[in-house]
């Protein structure tokens, strides 16, 4: 097994898939090694469904901590 997509840091380009908040958490899927991206809270949402089928879970939320992002969340 290897990892075709290579790791990368996240930044504010990178937008979560459900909600267009800026994203922390890339998650790449096992079987088709499609990319799919988080903001925190939605990354909690999915991920006890999603992790298990994903071959890496890259997760930046300790960044949240960091910087207070300016979010429109919600
Ligand atoms: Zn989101």
């Amino acid at each position: 097994m290897t990892t075709a997509v290579a790791s990368r840091e996240l930044n504010s380009l990178d937008r979560c898939d459900r909600c267009g908040a800026q994203a922390y958490v890339r998650a790449v899927l096992e079987s088709s090694a499609g990319e799919l991206l988080f903001c925190g809270h939605h990354a909690r949402t999915v991920e006890a469904t999603l992790r298990p089928m994903t071959s890496e879970w890259q997760d930046e939320t300790a960044r949240l901590h960091e910087k207070e992002p300016v979010s429109v969340d919600d």
